[in-house]
């Protein structure tokens, strides 16, 4: 194949069903033949036009002529003693991204990335380490997430039922390619799952929130929160000076307003920086503003920021001060920890060892 034809090609997963079938009409075939193609594409996940077998040998070779699938790839896979799987996803231009299966008692979870690296640069995290290099496309977070879905059913015979965006970048700063990808995954066309089952977490951008309310969105909001006062928020998180807690209030009321859906609160706890109880009177009060709860999230060390994870002590004074006031807590332990697949890891450590 010429590098004149891999140029011409486009990638047919951009298309919607209306683009397809117009793109069948030139082509001089049946416009129901679209309705087929769409369903391998999304529905059976097809990695090639070959293995459209409805479709007859001359339509897939005037398809491949045309047009490309670009599946991610898994370069890699390392499993935890606690059975969560990290896995490098390999993009057709060589970028890699992380993508987590978390196993738990009475859910199995995905959490997928929406970009390569990420721009902000939140301490603690140390996909904020890396740069941006660029965002997903709506494709390449659902190949995610089909991918997870099959070492769900594979390793541990039980299907997924949740799907984070907690992975690598900012869900927000990709915000179209992102709702694109639940489409297709809620979507009967694609993987049917419930909105109600998937959580996208943001480090806060408060316009992109009011955004996700005005388009009613029906998935859930979680605000990477972590500190509840401005002064030790902007030390963190860098967004927050041009995102306050004010301002992040104010789109939460709206988007609560808007979709009547409670916030998810992400509080990792510091040693000695977030974790007193004058810390968590902040956290309660700021979760006043908003119908919410709380994830309190044990920290996981990395090579690049000198933060400690808080003692098990400060933890549960922290937590139980919260629940005395009527807050719903939840402690989220670490998963993952010993293959740096825990919350705020993600950097692409693991070696690539082609498993797939
Ligand atoms: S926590 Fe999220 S938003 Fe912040 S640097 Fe890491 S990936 Fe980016």
């Amino acid at each position: 194949m010429t590098s004149t034809a891999i140029q011409k090609q486009k990638d047919i997963r951009l298309l919607s069903p209306e683009q397809i079938k117009e793109a069948l009409v030139s082509l001089g075939e049946k416009p129901f033949r679209a309705k087929q193609i769409y369903e391998w594409l999304w529905k059976k996940s097809a990695r090639s036009f070959d293995e459209m077998t409805n479709l007859s040998v001359a339509l897939r070779e005037q398809l491949k002529e045309h047009f490309c699938i670009r599946p991610v790839a898994v370069a890699n896979q390392q499993i935890s003693s606690d059975r969560t799987i990290k896995s490098a996803f390999r993009l057709h231009d060589t970028h890699l991204v992380e993508g987590v299966l978390i196993p738990a008692d009475d859910r199995m979870t995905a959490c997928v990335s929406s970009q390569v690296g990420c721009s902000l640069t939140c301490k603690f995290c140390a996909t904020g380490y890396m740069d941006r290099k660029r965002n997903l496309d709506a494709s390449e977070i659902y190949d995610q997430v089909v991918a997870i879905r099959d070492m769900a059913e594979q390793n541990y015979s039980t299907p997924l039922t949740n799907i984070v965006y907690m992975g690598m970048g900012e869900p927000l700063l990709n915000y179209a390619n992102v709702l694109k990808s639940i489409e297709h995954i809620t979507s009967p066309e694609g993987l049917g799952m419930s909105p109600k089952r998937i959580t996208v977490s943001t480090a806060g951008i408060a316009k992109m929130i009011k955004k996700l309310a005005d388009d009613d969105v029906k998935f859930n909001l979680a605000l990477s929160l972590h500190a509840a006062n401005d002064v030790k928020r902007n030390q963190i998180m860098p967004i927050n000076e041009s995102n306050t807690l004010e301002a992040l209030a104010e789109a939460l009321q709206y988007f609560y307003q808007k979709t009547k859906n409670k916030i998810t609160f992400e509080y990792i706890v510091f040693y000695n920086f977030n974790d007193t109880l004058q810390d968590a009177e902040e956290l309660y009060r700021f979760t006043k503003k908003v119908p919410s709860m709380v994830n309190i999230i044990e920290y996981n060390p990395i090579k690049e920021a000198d933060f400690i994870n808080t003692e098990e002590d400060r933890l549960d004074k922290f937590s139980n001060y919260l629940r005395n006031k009527g807050v719903n807590v939840h402690v989220r332990r670490s998963r993952g920890k010993d293959i740096d697949a825990a919350c705020g890891q993600l950097a692409n450590r693991n070696k690539e060892e082609a498993t797939a």
